[in-house]
């Protein structure tokens, strides 16, 4: 067996285990296979072995990989600069890291009229570091339901970066916190759509899935690290 097949092998059991252990439904979370800096042919790999979704960070790189496979979905999970979101409303089928207002609505003003509407996530900044973005917990309801009236978009939910921590109950602190604001959007918008919270990386799915993701994404340890 090749590198990539047992990766993607450890990560889907990985997962199947967290979700039994919590005795949630068996692919109640989906794997969002980050390919950021990896070559297409990874990409192929893992499409061929049953892979459909996958996360990009940078958006030259990503339009590349995108054209080459239209068939994959494709989700932008970077920081986003205003005046790159065009290409990113026209190509991709999900944005995750929407941290702001004026993002939102410009995504929603270029969302091309013969594409259903884009899925966006609110990125949540949940444990308030100043060098991460993303909305701060006590505005998020308030700018949500803002977003809720945009044309171009559907909000699906939310995603959060919690502050690095090694320890399994420390990971779940934050996690936690992100399910109790993924439950109010819920109550405030609605539970027709919002079915989203991306919550998990390669070193934390386990407490993520504890506390209720139903989207890891995972990067190194499908690929290998990053340069
Ligand atoms: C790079 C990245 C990941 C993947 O992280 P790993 O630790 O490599 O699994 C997940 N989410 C976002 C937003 C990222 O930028």
């Amino acid at each position: 067996m090749n590198t990539s097949t047992q990766n993607y092998q450890d990560v889907l059991a990985r997962i199947n285990s967290a979700e039994a252990h919590c005795q949630r439904p068996h692919q109640s979370v989906k794997l969002l296979a980050v390919s950021k800096t990896k070559p297409i042919e990874m990409i192929n790999e893992l499409a061929a072995l049953g892979q459909k979704a996958f996360g990009e960070n940078y958006l030259q790189e990503s339009l590349e990989k995108m054209a080459q496979r239209p068939d994959l979905e494709w989700h932008f999970i970077g920081p986003i600069q205003s005046n790159k979101t065009k290409p990113i409303a026209e190509h991709f089928d999900w944005v995750e890291s929407v941290d702001r207002l004026k993002i939102a609505q410009r995504l929603s003003a270029q969302r091309p009229n013969n594409k259903p509407p884009l899925n966006i996530l609110l990125q949540v900044n949940i444990s308030q570091e100043a060098s991460k973005s993303g909305f701060m917990p006590n505005e998020l309801i308030a700018m949500a339901t803002e977003m809720a009236s945009l044309p171009g978009l559907v909000i699906r939910g939310l995603m959060a970066i919690p502050k690095v921590e090694t320890q399994f109950e420390r990971q779940r602190i934050a996690f936690r916190q992100m399910h109790q604001l993924f439950s109010q959007l819920q109550q405030t918008l609605g539970h027709a759509h919002i079915d989203t919270l991306s919550i998990g990386m390669s070193s934390d799915l386990e407490a993520a899935i504890a506390e209720g993701s139903t989207q890891v994404r995972i990067g190194t340890d499908l690929f290998g690290e990053r340069k």
